[in-house]
């Protein structure tokens, strides 16, 4: 996200949370800028189709997220976009010299 949204896309308000860190059950610490989700906070792109369930190789971001104080919208972003759409593009070439070589 390089510019952080200061109105609600849904409903336009300005009461926002931009930078929300997402946390496990485990970490109750509690703040208005903390959330409790339970997941991991980390979205993952697994870079080869073909690979086995123990050589797979993943490229990880952190993500947050972007609350509406009112509505409560909230969009979910990753830390490093450009890496995570690297790997995408990486998984797809691989698809693609598969199916050619086929
Ligand atoms: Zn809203």
């Amino acid at each position: 996200m390089s510019d952080i949204q200061k109105r609600c896309a849904a409903c336009g308000s300005e009461r926002v949370i931009p930078l929300a860190t997402i946390r496990d059950k485990v970490n109750t610490a509690l703040s208005v800028s903390s959330l409790s989700i339970s997941a991991e906070p980390v979205v993952a792109i697994n870079t080869n189709p073909h690979a086995g369930i123990l050589t797979q190789r993943h490229v990880l971001s952190r993500i947050h997220a972007w609350v509406c104080g009112d509505c409560g919208y909230m969009p979910l972003f990753a830390d490093d976009p450009q890496q995570l759409y690297a790997a995408y593009q990486a998984f797809l070439q691989a698809t693609q010299d598969e199916n050619r070589a086929l």
